[in-house]
């Protein structure tokens, strides 16, 4: 279920989810009862005892990896898993620096804080030493512009023959970077969400992460780490993960929010050669592959599967980019639409140019908005992006409701 009721009784569409976490619908009866059932059998034994179900869950979501992608570890949440990811790369390559992207949300754990690149969420200190920010291949705001992922739903985008060529003009700065700053040869890893999420739905131009990839694994010793926090599990529709929309093999992978449907489970997929590295510390995680979470991300998997979900991601993230883009016809204060499948961000700017739409008149538009019954989300550099990450499961009427909500909720503002 996509709706949400207040302690008024007031009813909301939801097209946040709980941050991109309420990934089948809220309280989906499947996933209920497969957490009843599990309730009254067993809650907890530590991975020192494995219940079978853990067994039955990780067997079907490998399933799900392609390549060598066959080791899991599960854990809570999404900064457990990054965590995780930067030790095994470390730890594999015996290198210490990595790199992430501008604007970027990883986590917040304390060694997380390096990672994550936006200031907002970082504690005021300096990023930690070993970690770099690669400029951000943002095809709205970056210092190239202009071209966009073709693989994107907006049509016509991009008119690159092959790669963007956007794309090789970041790369050179990457390489400057990685040159200049970070010792030669020295880079554990690249970290990277395929959409960006917490930075409004932005998406590189075609071409950039593959080569990203190449670059750091060729020249610099080291691994490409793939943040599907928030692009995993069909929301992008085309593809099950989001870095299949780039034709690339992560070496490794970090999910967490929809994976579980609301309920604390995330989970770090490698190969068993990156695994082996981290032999000389055991991990061990208490909560991690409990069953109750375990029996919940089965049902998740299988309801994505049987409610045909990433299906829906795939038509409805064309119809509603297709109405979103129509209403920035008429609204000028709508500066860019962008996104795949139901991952999609509204960027709010002051009309003619793209300077972001002030943070107290965004809020004014956002209130506006909850108060005709919608809950959406907010986000990116300058927090004017408006994000819309639903349930996967919301139909053609909620895109149309949401299309009117937003014409009358901009026009509100203007007058
Ligand atoms: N990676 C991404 C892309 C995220 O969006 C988030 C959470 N917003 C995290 C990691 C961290 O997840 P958690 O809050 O579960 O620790």
């Amino acid at each position: 279920m996509q709706w949400l009721f207040d302690h008024e009784g007031r009813k909301y569409l939801d097209l946040f989810g709980g941050i991109v976490t309420v990934s089948v619908g809220h309280c989906h009866p499947k996933v209920v009862s497969a957490l009843q059932d599990q309730i009254h059998t067993l809650w907890h034994t530590t991975n020192i005892y494995r219940h079978p179900k853990i067994y039955e869950y990780v067997e079907k979501l490998v399933a799900k990896m392609p390549g060598d992608l066959k080791v899991v570890y599960l854990v809570n949440s999404g900064s457990e898993a990054n965590d995780l990811a930067v030790l095994l790369a470390k730890a594999y390559t015996g290198n210490h620096d990595v790199i992430s992207l501008q604007n970027s949300y990883h986590g917040d754990s304390t060694a997380l804080m390096g990672l994550t690149a936006t200031q907002s969420y970082r504690m005021p200190m300096p990023v930690p030493p070993g970690f770099y920010h690669a400029m951000l291949p943002d095809p709205f705001r970056g210092i190239w512009g202009g071209c966009r992922d073709s693989l994107s739903q907006v049509p016509g985008s991009c008119s690159c023959p092959g790669d963007c060529v956007t794309s090789d003009k970041y790369i050179h700065q990457l390489n400057e970077l990685l040159e200049n700053s970070v010792p030669a040869g020295q880079v554990a890893a690249f970290f990277a969400e395929s959409i960006q999420g917490v930075n409004g739905a932005v998406q590189f131009p075609k071409g950039y992460l593959k080569k990203a990839q190449e670059l750091v694994k060729t020249k610099y010793g080291g691994i490409f780490i793939s943040d599907e926090v928030q692009t995993g599990f069909g929301r992008t529709g085309d593809a099950f993960w989001g870095f299949e929309n780039h034709g690339i093999i992560p070496d490794i992978v970090t999910m967490a929010k929809g994976i579980g449907n609301g309920f604390p489970l995330a989970a770090v997929v490698t190969t068993k050669e990156i695994a082996a590295a981290h032999t000389r510390a055991t991990y061990f995680n208490t909560f991690g592959g409990n069953p109750l979470a375990a029996c919940v991300g089965k049902a998740v998997l299988e309801t994505i599967e049987e409610d045909h979900l990433q299906e829906n991601c795939k038509v409805l993230g064309k119809y509603f980019i297709e109405q979103l883009m129509d209403l920035q016809k008429v609204h000028p204060l709508i500066g860019d639409v962008r996104g795949k499948g139901l991952m999609l961000g509204l960027e709010l700017v002051v009309p003619g140019t793209k300077q972001a739409l002030k943070v107290a008149d965004v809020s004014t538009i956002h209130e506006d908005i909850k108060d005709h019954g919608i809950l959406i989300g907010r986000g990116g550099r300058y927090n004017n992006v408006l994000r819309i990450k639903p349930p996967m499961c919301i139909n053609k009427e909620d895109v149309e409701f949401t299309i009117s909500v937003l014409d009358e909720t901009l026009k509100n503002f203007l007058n």
